[in-house]
């Protein structure tokens, strides 16, 4: 029931009517499009009434409504997805867009989007061209496959070869590399996707080559290679290498493929960095088709790579769903960049912002580590100290590797909780993405691009305030 108080306070509300046209709704309007300053001053009275009637009593006088009704619009204007500043360490942060793109793809997705462009149209010939062939030869030059295509992404490449080369046959594939990745991509959802059967062998810990021997029959389509990607068996284990698979595929005249999932190449064991084969050399096994990622550690736009023999790309791109899964001019002009910058690896390390992060000294991070710790003011009961530690590249790639890092390290004595000062970093603008150890905020200046030093020690010193 309404009290005679709650009678007189809802009437005490102004109506939209007079909010839209008292002096802070004529300003609203001419900031704001008229359809979210409407939205803003009726949801935010309307909860003023409903708290009301619930028997609160929210804030009322004209300058908290004022303010109830901007902040509702501010959320309104604002762009859900927004850049922001990754002080993780991990490269590769799923959650966080993956790679970020060299200049050279930025030019090209620019050059190639804001007009037109021969991306189905042959110069020479002056008639229709295919979509593919702008990157075709480059893949092959750059992986030394035989032919290549490009999807959406790898899922999407695995999936396509699936349903190309074993649709309503068996696929061998060993039980300890039935692996998910980042939740969504099961090998075993993914091969019921695209019709083809799985034949699971060997244990999750050890497959042997004679279980692959054993399962082939009439039946088999397909010999699948599964990188493991995001987690690592270690102990009494064995798996069966591409080369032995290559064999008994070639014995039996049974396609192999291997999804490689990241698709390194650029050769980071030569700096020290895990043991992660390039594309080259798994597809001079001869294996028959190797997929992965455009933006793992290739640090390109995501993309599915396909690159192998040309009967088994010829088979992808006929199959209906290629046109489904095919990739747009913006992705094939970055794709088309990042593929270039490999001709010459010394430009590829330099260029690409993931392979330049991966391999970043840690005496160069530590340098950077220090510029932030420099611009962070002093102030009493605030710690700030550069620390070592380590990043990963994430995304599934280089999984166990550690990288030695330098980060910075921010404690607050009983003014600022770790969690709020994490929140507040997040939540503000441009939101910075930190980590948490034991009591101190850290960031880690791997991921963070010189020109971002000071606009994240400028956060820093607004939450410190
Ligand atoms: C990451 C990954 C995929 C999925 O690739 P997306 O480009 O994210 O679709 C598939 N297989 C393996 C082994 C992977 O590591």
């Amino acid at each position: 029931m309404e009290t005679t108080d709650m009678k007189t306070r809802l009437k005490s509300l102004p109506s939209v009517d007079e909010m839209l046209k008292g002096p802070d709704g004529r300003n609203w309007l001419s900031l704001y499009p008229r359809r979210f300053v409407l939205k803003g001053i009726r949801e935010h009275i309307e909860s003023l009434r409903s708290a009301i009637r619930k028997g609160g009593s929210p804030e009322t006088d004209p300058a908290s409504i004022s303010r109830g009704i901007e902040c509702l619009i501010q959320g309104y204007v604002a762009p859900s997805l927004r850049a922001a500043i990754n002080a993780t360490g991990v490269v590769l942060h799923t959650n966080l867009g993956r790679a970020p793109l060299s200049e050279a793809a930025l030019k090209g997705v620019v050059e190639i989007s804001k007009g037109y462009s021969n991306l189905e149209y042959n110069l020479e010939e002056g008639k229709r061209g295919k979509r593919y062939a702008h990157l075709r030869e480059l893949i092959k030059e750059i992986t030394g496959a035989p032919d290549a295509t490009v999807v959406n992404n790898n899922a999407a490449a695995v999936l396509l070869a699936l349903s190309s080369l074993a649709k309503g046959k068996e696929v061998i594939v060993s039980r300890g590399e039935l692996v998910e990745i980042g939740g969504s991509f099961r090998v075993p959802d993914v091969m019921a996707q695209s019709g083809a059967v799985l034949r699971e062998v060997g244990t999750t810990n050890k497959t042997h080559l004679r279980d692959y021997e054993r399962a082939i029959c009439d039946e088999t389509a397909l010999i699948l290679k599964v990188h493991q990607s995001n987690y690592r068996i270690t102990g009494f284990t064995s798996d069966v290498s591409v080369e032995e698979l290559v064999a008994l595929g070639g014995k039996n005249s049974i396609p192999v493929m291997f999804d490689l999932g990241s698709g390194c190449l650029f050769d980071l064991r030569t700096r020290g960095v895990g043991s992660e084969p390039v594309v080259r050399e798994v597809v001079q096994t001869g294996v028959d088709l190797v997929t992965f990622s455009g933006d793992k550690l290739l640090g390109g736009p995501q993309a599915g790579i396909a690159a192998g023999k040309p009967q088994v790309i010829e088979k992808m791109n006929q199959n209906p769903l290629a046109r489904a899964l095919r990739i747009d001019k913006m992705t094939l002009a970055a794709l088309q960049a990042t593929f270039f910058a490999y001709a010459d690896e010394e430009k590829a390390q330099t260029e690409i912002p993931t392979l330049r992060m991966l391999l970043e000294s840690p005496e160069s991070i530590r340098e950077r580590a220090g510029r932030l710790a420099s611009g962070i003011r002093a102030k009493e009961g605030i710690f700030i100290e550069v620390v070592e530690d380590f990043s990963e590249a994430g995304g599934g790639s280089l999984p166990g590797v550690s990288l030695r890092t330098f980060c910075v390290s921010v404690r607050s004595k009983n003014l600022l909780s770790p969690n709020r000062m994490e929140e507040k970093l997040r939540t503000g603008s441009p939101p910075v993405i930190a980590r948490i150890k034991e009591d101190a905020l850290v960031l880690d200046a791997r991921t963070i691009a010189d020109d971002e030093v000071q606009t994240v020690a400028e956060r820093l010193n607004g939450i410190l305030q």
